[in-house]
């Protein structure tokens, strides 16, 4: 006899951000198969367009650096067990190549962004008495020092700091709080920033030699993280940072 795989999210609305594509969208699927309404949001509309077709969930166009398109799918959402702030942006440099514009984004959609967020859907988590909310950090700089990434380091640190605090204020109202921090996983962006280089394959090399299992993630890994903190599986959890980078930071 064949065993059915369980479904660890059923009866569980998951909403996530920046889940277009890369790390969001295989999370969403991932969420999907195990049976949870996915609320999936991005400012990218055709990205959510396929990832409808591919795993029918809700979609919502929404910008997380915008506080009116953040309230107007709060209230299009009647309850939230699960709330993964995917949404982030890379800014190379160091700090004398981070001008205030790029520090300010930066702030902004990694930052600010989970600020937000978290506001505005807590109390649907605290109406019921449980949820997780999962947020993305990395482990360049917040874990690690990794060069010219000045600005991208500083705001994954503060979202370590942002998770810690959330798990430790509602610990006692059923609210888990973590924090995912990757290494380098192959996704559309990166694969944009190997390409903005102008030696596609030299860059591809740097980023594979510094990974001791000689090859980067993929976004399915991460999205297996993902689920393992969303579900029930993980009711002892919070407060955490979860390192998943191939052992570069061993
Ligand atoms: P990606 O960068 O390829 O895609 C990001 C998605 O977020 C896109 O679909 C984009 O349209 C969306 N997005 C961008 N701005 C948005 C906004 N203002 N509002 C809503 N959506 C927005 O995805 P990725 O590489 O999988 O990265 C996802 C997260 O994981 C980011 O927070 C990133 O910092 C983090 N991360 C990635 C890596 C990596 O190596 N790829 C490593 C560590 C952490």
């Amino acid at each position: 006899m064949q065993n059915t795989p369980q479904k660890k999210l059923k009866n569980k609305t998951a909403l996530i951000t920046g889940a277009g594509q890369g790390i969001g969208r295989a999370t969403a699927i991932l969420f999907a198969a195990h049976g949870a309404n996915v609320v999936a949001c991005d400012i990218n509309e055709n990205a959510l367009h396929t990832l409808h077709q591919e795993c029918k969930c809700e979609t919502h166009v929404l910008d997380v650096t915008n506080q009116q398109n953040i309230v107007k799918v709060e209230q299009s959402i009647s309850k939230l067990d699960i709330l993964f702030n995917c949404a982030g942006f890379v800014h190379n440099g160091s700090i004398l190549n981070c001008e205030e514009d790029d520090w300010q984004f930066s702030m902004e959609l990694n930052v600010t962004s989970i600020y937000r967020m978290v506001k505005a859907f807590l109390p649907k988590m605290l109406e019921n008495g449980s949820g997780s909310i999962i947020n993305m950090s990395s482990v360049a700089s917040s874990i690690k020092g990794v060069a010219n990434r000045f600005a991208y380091g500083t705001t994954k640190a503060a979202v370590i700091g942002i998770t810690k605090s959330i798990a430790a204020d509602y610990v006692k109202e059923g609210i888990r709080c973590n924090a995912i921090c990757p290494g380098t996983v192959h996704t559309p962006s990166l694969e944009a920033r190997l390409r903005e280089t102008g030696n596609f394959e030299r860059a591809r090399a740097e980023f594979i030699a510094r990974q001791p299992m000689g090859r980067m993630g993929n976004p399915g890994e991460i999205a297996e993280y993902a689920l393992y903190l969303a579900s029930d599986a993980s009711a002892f959890t919070t407060g955490t940072t979860h390192i998943i980078d191939g052992g570069w930071t061993n």
